[in-house]
């Protein structure tokens, strides 16, 4: 991984924020930034040199993942020795970020006692987030080997979508599945929602049995080297009605609209647009009742925002989903998602599994 080009990319945009630092405290962030995989570190960006500052369950990994960095192995809190490095007259420390969004007000009360007077802390939100938006080549390249894992592993979750199983089953075999596959864990909890529980944008595998007839929502995503997948699908046990067939066939028309919206130039909101006006003149737009999509990449949801209005213009390199849905309370409901690479003209599809409606 190219971690001098990241740290080079961020420090060009310390001074137009008039910062001498910035402190880098969320995980994420430090492994883009310097490739540390540890769950514990702090990471300095600025002045002469980049440092990380990392506890002694982590010195050898931390010499090892983290080139362009000098690694500083603390006794107690990492928090506490970079803000007391700081403080030192000689590292001119006068301005230095913080990462707003992601600092707790206890951790943010240690941190101005280290520093004391010396420097002022100015909270900073989405500067390292901004620049994880555009994937490089390598990122792109590991998204898509997440992205085909998760296709394939949605045929095992099929064979398990019974009348009469436990939704926790088909979780567990999904997930059984992905780590015999190599998988280093799920991107999130799977999410196996059946007959009225499909109305729950949201609903995590339960002890419930699947009903005999009705929708199975499976959304579900992998970790590989650290890369999230997120994939939705919806299949039907029992023959569907003509209602239920009509839900799915607009919720399958606004996810192609979507799809077929998303370039480089375009704005976030156009690609929202075109799959809730697919959604609305079929007198479905009220149960659409979340944004279209998210970024996704080191974490399952990144910048940008797919939603409506969001003025965010789509660069080449970005991954998002593209995930409309409807939920019908108390009947059920269907969501479509796909990660897509933003191209100069169009985009390209990573999950593969069909969209047609599946019958178990
Ligand atoms: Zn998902
Ligand atoms: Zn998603």
């Amino acid at each position: 991984m190219d971690s001098s080009r990241r740290l080079q990319a961020l420090r060009k945009l310390l001074a137009p924020q008039k910062l001498d630092f910035l402190l880098v405290t969320h995980l994420p962030n430090v492994r883009y930034l310097s490739g540390f995989t540890g769950s514990s570190a702090v990471l300095l960006v600025g002045g002469r040199e980049n440092v990380l500052f990392t506890d002694g369950r982590y010195t050898r990994q931390a010499r090892e993942e983290a080139r362009a960095a000098r690694v500083v192995i603390v006794r107690e809190n990492a928090l506490i020795a970079a803000g007391e490095w700081l403080a030192q007259k000689r590292r001119r420390a006068t301005s230095v970020g913080i990462e707003g969004e992601h600092l707790s007000v206890a951790s943010e009360a240690l941190l101005r006692d280290a520093v004391r007077r010396h420097c002022r802390l100015l909270p900073k939100n989405g500067m390292v987030e901004r620049l994880r938006m555009v994937k490089d080549e390598e990122e792109i390249k590991s998204l898509r080997v997440a992205a085909q894992l998760g296709s394939n592993l949605f045929r095992t979750a099929l064979r398990a979508v019974r009348s009469g199983n436990p939704e926790t089953d088909v979780a567990a075999k999904l997930e059984f599945a992905a780590r015999r596959a190599g998988a280093e864990g799920m991107s999130f909890s799977t999410i196996v929602a059946s007959g009225a529980r499909s109305a729950l944008p949201h609903g995590h595998a339960s002890a419930t049995p699947i009903p005999r007839r009705g929708f199975v929502v499976l959304d579900f995503g992998v970790i590989l080297t650290g890369y999230c997948s997120d994939m939705t699908r919806t299949v039907h046990v029992g023959r569907p009605t003509a209602k239920h067939c009509g839900w799915y066939e607009a919720v399958r028309e606004a996810q192609l609209a979507a799809i077929a919206a998303v370039r480089a130039g375009a704005s976030a909101g156009t690609v929202d647009a075109a799959a809730r006006k697919i959604l609305k003149d079929n007198g479905l737009g009220r149960y659409f009742t979340h944004s279209t999509g998210h970024g996704v990449g080191l974490e399952i949801h990144e910048a940008p925002r797919i939603g409506a209005g969001e003025p965010t213009i789509l660069q080449p390199g970005m991954v998002i989903t593209i995930e409309p849905g409807v939920y019908i309370p108390g009947q059920g409901g269907v969501r479509i998602e796909d990660m897509v690479v933003v191209r100069e003209r169009d985009c390209e599809v990573l999950t593969s599994a069909t969209k047609e409606l599946i019958v178990v």
